[in-house]
């Protein structure tokens, strides 16, 4: 039987996870997902087109340019940012009733969105995941080949600049091995919030 959500996951926190496009966010979620299906996971709405395999509602809510921007005026989205030439966004209304229930919540963003999470909530938890090698993500990005090549060297630039960022972050778990990385994933959803050390 696989497990559910360890018990002591019960600290209303916002995580946020990013890293470069191509480090491998989505693998490691999914393997933390895999042990511990209780594990909330924000959808994004996107305007990118979904790509084989993908199911609306699942990965994304595929959207068009005037529901984001619908969205958008409305204040639905915790951030939003574009992206290699699509949006992308945090709908708010389910996270804000996710860590209602005293639960942690678990977004899964690039780097602009990860900075306005800060900006809005201070005690969110950034976690950068970083490649073991420059080398090795360029590798990572070229072996997915869902891509064109002009859209592989567009990720390429972003995910350069997205790693001079990791400084900003609060942890960063570097993904040598998505099992070992998705054990300190799963260590750092369950870490109490500083807040609550303080015992405040
Ligand atoms: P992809 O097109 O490969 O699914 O995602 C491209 C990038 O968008 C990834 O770095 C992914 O983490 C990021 N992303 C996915 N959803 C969101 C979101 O809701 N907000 C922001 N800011 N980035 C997102």
């Amino acid at each position: 039987m696989v497990p559910d959500a360890p018990a002591f996951l019960h600290h209303a926190r916002l995580t946020v996870l990013s890293g470069p496009s191509g480090v491998g966010k989505g693998t490691v979620v999914a393997e933390v997902r895999r042990r511990y299906p209780g594990v909330w996971l924000s959808v994004s709405v996107t305007t990118r087109r979904p790509r084989p395999g993908e199911t609306d509602g699942v990965q994304y809510h595929f959207v068009d340019d005037a529901e984001f921007d619908r969205l958008v005026a409305t204040d639905g989205l915790l951030e939003w940012a574009e992206y290699a030439g699509n949006r992308y966004g945090t709908p708010v209304a389910p996270v804000r009733e996710r860590l209602a229930t005293g639960a942690p919540a678990l977004l899964e963003i690039e780097l602009q969105g990860a900075r306005q999470v800060r900006a809005r909530d201070p005690e969110a938890q950034l976690v950068f995941l970083a490649p073991p090698s420059w080398a090795d993500l360029v590798s990572r990005l070229a072996g997915r080949g869902s891509e064109p090549p002009e859209v592989q060297e567009r990720r390429l630039a972003i995910a350069q600049a997205e790693l001079d960022a990791s400084g900003e972050f609060d942890v960063v778990v570097v993904n040598d091995d998505v099992a070992r990385a998705a054990d300190e994933l799963v260590g750092l959803l369950t870490a109490p919030s500083p807040d609550l050390c303080r015992g405040g």
